[in-house]
């Protein structure tokens, strides 16, 4: 059968560069999506089906207009994963304000606008996944997270809101929920006691996090599943992580 075109946001790094990989190799026609276009190039796929398109996913925009060019050549998105997003650890009480924007806009307003754009083709064939990438902070709390916790409970609450409304169209909206994972994500954080927290916890579980690739392999168990079968959420960290 002829493979559906498969959307993954925030593609050039971490968990979104594995599921490319994962799904590349399975055949599927891919359109990876990501600021930093020249990283998605350097991934190693093979590009014959591999559309790139530098898109910021707060520009719902600039997004759809990427989806559209894609469905043009491959026909009809039949799974988006929104990965695309950012945590920037702080105490609440000095944090930067900013911050907390940008996070609000990346891991929620990006979701939601991959969401809107589409979830109306996928509910029209009665067929489509969104799989869409929260944490384990969007379910417990964590010191120093609380901006991104509220950011990620948020992803978690509009996603089985929306899965409840598309569900009489046979489309599927899924959670994949990881506990800590080596990837570029604390690069970005600016506080520096708050990233010496983090570091400090992860040694005292022995210095072992997730391999980003267990979780690509959860986002392709979750879509390889038959599609009137929806795996609602897969929370899935390191066994040594403790919380
Ligand atoms: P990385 O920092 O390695 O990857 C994040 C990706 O998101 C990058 O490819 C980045 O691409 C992209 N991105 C960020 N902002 C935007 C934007 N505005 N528009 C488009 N793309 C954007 O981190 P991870 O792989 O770890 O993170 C992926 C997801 O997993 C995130 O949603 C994160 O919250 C979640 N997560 C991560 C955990 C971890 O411990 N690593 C644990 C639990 C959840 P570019 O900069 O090129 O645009």
């Amino acid at each position: 059968m002829e493979k559906s075109l498969v959307v993954i946001t925030g593609a050039s790094s971490g968990f979104s560069a594995e599921i490319a990989k994962l799904f590349n190799q399975a055949g599927f026609p891919l359109l990876l999506l990501g600021r930093r276009v020249e990283k998605i190039e350097a991934l190693p796929l093979n590009f014959d089906n591999v559309m790139i398109e530098k898109v910021d996913v707060t520009d719902q925009k600039v997004f759809a207009a990427s989806i559209k060019k894609a469905e043009a050549v491959y026909g009809p998105v039949d799974l988006l994963v929104n990965n695309a997003g950012v945590m920037l650890l702080g105490n609440v009480l000095t944090q930067d304000p900013a911050e907390w924007q940008t996070m609000m806009n990346t891991n929620v307003m990006g979701v939601l606008n991959g969401m809107q754009i589409v979830l109306p083709g996928m509910k029209e064939r009665n067929h489509g996944t969104v799989i869409n990438m929260s944490s384990l902070a969007g379910k417990k709390t964590f010191t120093n997270h609380a901006a991104y916790v509220a950011s990620k409970f948020g992803v978690h609450g509009l996603s089985e809101t929306i899965r409840e409304e598309v569900s009489g169209s046979n489309v599927r909206v899924s959670l994949v929920a990881p506990g800590a994972a080596e990837t570029e994500l604390l690069t970005h954080v600016t506080d520096q006691s708050a990233l010496t927290d983090y570091e400090a916890w992860k040694e005292s579980m022995g210095g072992i996090t997730l391999n980003p690739v267990h979780v690509a392999e959860s986002v392709k168990f979750i879509y390889d599943m038959p599609q009137e079968v929806n795996i609602r959420e897969i929370d899935i960290a390191a066994t040594a992580q403790d919380a």
